[in-house]
């Protein structure tokens, strides 16, 4: 009996008082999209399994581990999406969205499952907000990538509380040799290193580096450095992502021992990274992953794009200084006695909602006192209170619930039009951006 008013582990509620942060961030950041010229897609949440399988990598722990995959009553393998860029890029051959011109830019927001062990800013249902571009190899599509994250930190008053972390992790040809080096340095320690790492020895020795546990970060602090191997091109390229990121403005780190989880990066690698908000600080990861789209059966088609954590910038944000606006209160209360006056109520609501007015009225069938009662609480701005007499006389009282003071109002034509002037006069401005 319990269970079914518990939530499942891992997973989290975003209560009516506290949705107000995700839509605030959700706006800005579909502003912020918007005026990069990115464009929203939306996917859905499951997908075949194999898609992640070949578009996330088997090497990876997300497949190894963490994905919610299960048969329908049809006999079909699903799972429940790990990340967004799969399903976006899934979309993008499926309806050969490149044909509309490149580059293709979008951005999404989505929720994404993983069976992993539940710690601080660690969930099994997470929500993402990413950005993908598709069909460019510059440089200048990785930096402005960059800058758009950049961005959304800095709108929140937060870019000071990140660093940003960069690294290139070349290419297939160049990563040869240096996955030679790097399984050479690790068969040194292969009595130390866990069973994963182990098994990644072989087929993807560069995850090694990301492994979490103490023991195998402490033997990769001295394996070789990708940075050390790459080839010219690609350290060209990463040179002109820096020279436009200096360029912008955009402080970095160059930390070599960035490679991200994914299997399909290539080249650029990045993270945004919390000081402040406990181990799991990375808020934001992307990358240049240039072998996505033909591992998908597509043409070879270079990407690249990012993925931010919602529930750790909303940590980080509240462990600021930083006050997202507060939602405006109710502007308007009506309460009334008795039917004539409730059906009143519902007429003037009616006409001051169309003009955009947050107004209310009782719908609990609560005592006159009970109802201002309520007002109050709400924090109502002004209130009316209609009975017989008002309703007589056409006219009314409206209270500013702060100052006391009251004015006449008229409950014919002129309703809308006196409140929005007792509202201009009263000065009430709606809440700030930033207090
Ligand atoms: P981590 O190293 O923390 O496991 P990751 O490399 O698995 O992160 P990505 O797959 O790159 O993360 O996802 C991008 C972002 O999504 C992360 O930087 C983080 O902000 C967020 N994220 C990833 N996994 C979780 C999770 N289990 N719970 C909450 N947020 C998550
Ligand atoms: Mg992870």
């Amino acid at each position: 009996m319990a269970l079914i008013t518990k939530r499942v582990y891992g997973s989290e509620d975003v209560l009516p008082k506290d949705s107000y942060k995700w839509q605030f961030l959700e706006k800005l950041m579909r502003e912020e999209a918007g005026s990069f010229g990115f464009k929203e897609i939306r996917t859905p949440v499951f997908e075949h399994t194999e898609l992640f399988q070949r578009g996330v990598g088997d090497t990876t722990d997300i497949v190894q581990k963490e994905m919610y995959t299960f048969n329908t009553k049809g006999g079909t393998s699903i799972t429940l999406r790990p990340e967004g860029t799969a399903g976006a890029a899934r979309a993008l051959l499926e309806h050969a969205i490149y044909n509309d011109g490149l580059p293709v830019k979008a951005y999404y927001f989505v929720s994404c499952y993983r069976y992993e062990k539940k710690q601080a800013n660690r969930y099994r249902e997470f929500h993402q907000f990413g950005l993908e571009a598709y069909g460019t190899e510059s440089p200048a599509a990785d930096a402005e990538m960059i800058c758009a994250a950049q961005s959304i930190f800095d709108r929140l008053y937060i870019g000071d509380r990140l660093s940003l972390e960069l690294n290139s992790i070349g290419c297939p040809e160049c990563r040869a040799e240096y996955y030679k080096a790097l399984k050479e340095y690790f068969s040194q320690h292969k009595g130390d290193l866990c069973d994963t790492c182990l098994s990644r020895l072989e087929r993807n020795p560069m995850r090694i580096l990301d492994c979490k546990s103490p023991v195998c970060s402490e033997i990769a602090k001295n394996a070789p450095m990708v940075l050390d191997y790459i080839c010219d091109d690609c350290r060209e390229h990463f040179e002109g992502v820096k020279r436009l990121l200096d360029a912008s403005g955009v402080k970095y780190t160059v930390n070599p021992k960035i490679v991200r989880g994914l299997d399909y990066y290539t080249r650029t690698v990045f993270e945004f990274v919390a000081n402040g908000i406990g181990a799991q600080g990375t808020v934001c990861g992307g990358g240049r992953y240039d072998g996505l789209i033909e591992e998908l059966g597509g043409q070879r088609m270079p990407a690249l794009g990012f993925a931010l954590g919602m529930e750790r910038l909303i940590a980080l944000l509240d462990s600021s200084d930083v006050q997202l606006p507060i939602p405006d209160t109710c502007e308007l209360y009506i309460a009334s006695m008795g039917d004539k006056a409730q059906e009143k109520a519902f007429e003037l609501l009616k006409r001051i909602r169309s003009c955009g007015v947050y107004a209310e009225t009782d719908i609990v069938g609560r005592s006159l006192r009970a109802q201002m009662k309520y007002a109050d609480k709400i924090g109502a701005q002004f209130s009316v209170v209609l009975g017989d007499n008002e309703i007589e006389r056409s006219r009314a009282e409206i209270k500013n619930m702060q100052t006391g003071e009251k004015r006449e109002i008229r409950l014919d034509n002129g309703f809308a039009e006196d409140f929005l002037q007792v509202k201009i006069e009263s000065g009430n401005k709606s809440a700030e951006y930033f207090k």
